[in-house]
Parts: C-alpha cells; structure tokens; sequence
C-alpha cells in the first residue's frame, strides 16, 4: 500500500460531510469497535454519520451493549442508498457486506480499511495494514495522521477490537506496538477490565448447557490434515433455539474446541437460523494455513483464523474442508 493511499484517505474523510460506515455481516468485536471509532470521531468533527451492517437479526451483540457511539447505528434498511462516501471496517471482500453489498457500486467514493491478508481492495481508496493486529489498530493510525485526538469514548471502542482480535493480547499479532496502543488507550482511563468481561468472562446459563453439548459431540480426527489432526464440532440452529442464544453468542466455542493437543486444526459448523447456512470457523496452531484453506472454499481470513460460508449439507461441507485440509502444505514452525 502507498502512503498516499493513507493520505486520500484523510482527504476523503475531511471533504465529506455525510458519511456512511459499513463493517462485516454477523460482526465481531473488531468489525463493531474499529466502526465505532471512527464514527465517533467522525462525529467529534461535526460530520452526519451513519454505521451499519448487512446482516439479520439487526441486535448488538451482548458483550457490546455497553460500547459508545450505539446511537451512530441503523438497520441496513435505514441505510443511504447511494452514498457519496462509504467506509468499510474489517471486510475482506465485497460479500462480506451481505445486504449492503450493492452499496460499493452505487456509492461515488468508498474507502477500504483493513487488515485482512486476503482483502481484494474493493475500494477507490483501500487502506489496508496487513500486519495490523487489528482494523480498530489501522483506525488509530488514520486518526493520529488526521491529529484527532484518542478520547475514552473512542478508545473503547479501539480496545474491544483489539482485545477481541488477539485473544487477549495472546495471538502472535500482539506485537510491542500492540501493547503501546493498549497502553494509550487505558491512559484515557477506559474501563478496560469490565470491557474484556463482557467479552470473554460473561455469557447466559444457556450458553455453559450448549458449550457442555457441543463438546461433548467434538470429534477427534488424527489422521487428518496430513497426519497433523483435525477436532471438529457442529452447532445447529436447534441448539442455538433450545438454550436461546444468537449466533454470536457462540463465537467463543472454537476457542474452547482448539485446546485439544491433539489436532493442528479446529472447526466449528455453525447452522445460521437467519438463512440456514452453514458459518464454518477454523483455527490452527501454526502448522497450516487456514486463511489460504478457506480462500480456495470461497471464504477468507487470516492464515491462522479463518472461516467460509457452505450452503451444502454439513457432511459434504466436511468432506471438502478435509480433502483441502490434506492437500495444503506445512509450514515450517
Ligand atoms: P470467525 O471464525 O471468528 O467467524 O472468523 C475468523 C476470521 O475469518 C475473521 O477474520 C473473519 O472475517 C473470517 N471469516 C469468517 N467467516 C468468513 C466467510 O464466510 N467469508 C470470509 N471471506 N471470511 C470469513
Ligand atoms: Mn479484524
């Protein structure tokens, strides 16, 4: 990326007046937090500002109800049609917009901010830091170069998707300079402990029944991915109705399935209620690249986190991912 990629886009968020904020359909707390961010700050100058995403139910997820800047928020039925400036967070490739999709054509500028290895620059302006632990760590950046400064409100945000993005500061992303974002950021006195609780240490009584469930319906396969084991789980939109929990109430399982030793690579199937499809998370320790996996299945990520969309049955699903799984190569750890 060229540095007057970062320079068009300081220019495009000071011309513009109006801007509309879009991240990833079911987003996470990086999706949602780097958005925020901006919006706030986008709002600090004076600016109207709109934030969205593409996906149904239109619900903050629990652990973000208590994050700033919920008020930039509208349905994507709400959201402008053909806006002059568009801004995407944390989005790979144009799909990952769901409804707001057609959106990128129809708007006169869009600016691309990310991190993913696999992005497609989709955007007029792309502003994508690859090696950034975070798209709410590239929000930063852009807003140091427009010298607005990093007020709590904006740096809750900010940390919700950092913490969000590297496991609590545990993902090989944390880099020093991760660490001396994370100490501004708790300069500005942010409540950081109660931020990271209600992403990691706080659920229903539902969700401890369904992870006891989905664990115990884990399979271990060691012979797959080349000899390297593979442990798989599936949740179905039954589960998610018997304990009331959304879809992204359940992001945390794979977190919980991949501690098993055993295998190198970790899958959760997820059934969606919403469309019935099948959101299929993958892990790996660092011995495989699952970015490049879910690329070839039409999906995207980073080398060690990944995920893609099925719409065919959960077996045949499988059997694809395992049949890419043994052909991919070894990294050298
Ligand atoms: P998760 O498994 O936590 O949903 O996602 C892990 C990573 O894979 C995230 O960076 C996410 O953006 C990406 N990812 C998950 N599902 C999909 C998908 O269906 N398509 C694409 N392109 N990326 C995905
Ligand atoms: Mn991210």
């Amino acid at each position: 990326m060229t540095s007057s990629a970062w320079d068009d886009a300081v220019t495009l968020l000071r011309e513009h007046d109006e801007v509309a904020l879009a991240c990833h359909v079911n987003p996470d707390g990086d999706a949602l937090g780097s958005m925020l961010a901006l919006g706030i700050a986008l709002r600090d100058m004076g600016k109207q500002v709109v934030a969205s995403w593409g996906s149904e139910p239109f619900e903050i997820p629990a652990a973000y109800e208590g994050l700033p800047g919920l008020d930039l928020l509208v349905p994507a039925s709400q959201f402008p049609a053909s806006p002059a400036l568009l801004v995407t967070f944390d989005t790979g490739s144009v799909d990952r917009l769901g409804a707001l999709a057609d959106r990128v054509a129809a708007a006169e500028h869009v600016l691309v901010i990310d991190h993913h290895t696999t992005n497609t620059c989709f955007g007029t302006v792309n502003v994508i830091d690859r090696g950034a632990a975070a798209t709410a760590a590239v929000v930063v950046e852009l807003l140091d170069l427009m010298h607005r400064p990093l007020t709590a409100e904006i740096a809750a945000p900010v940390y919700t998707g950092l913490v969000t993005d590297t496991g609590s500061f545990k993902y090989a992303a944390t880099t020093p300079s991760v660490h001396l974002l994370a100490a501004r950021l708790l300069e500005t006195g942010i409540p950081h402990d109660e931020i990271s609780r209600q992403i990691w240490d706080t659920a229903s009584f539902g969700y401890v029944k369904l992870l006891g469930l989905v664990c115990a319906r884990a399979v271990l396969e060691a012979d797959e991915v080349g000899g390297l084991g593979l442990v798989w789980t599936a949740i179905g939109a039954d589960d998610l109705d018997r304990y009331a929990l959304a879809l992204s109430d359940v992001e945390g399982v794979i977190d919980v399935v991949r501690m098993a030793r055993e295998a190198e690579v970790a899958v959760v199937l997820k059934t969606d209620p919403e469309d019935g499809l099948l959101k299929v998370s993958t892990r790996s320790k660092g011995a495989v690249d699952v970015g490049a996996v879910c690329a070839s299945l039409g999906g995207g990520g980073h080398r060690f986190a990944a995920g893609f969309t099925s719409d065919a049955p959960l077996s045949e699903t499988m059997d694809c991912l395992r049949r890419a799984l043994a052909e991919t190569p070894h990294l050298a750890t």
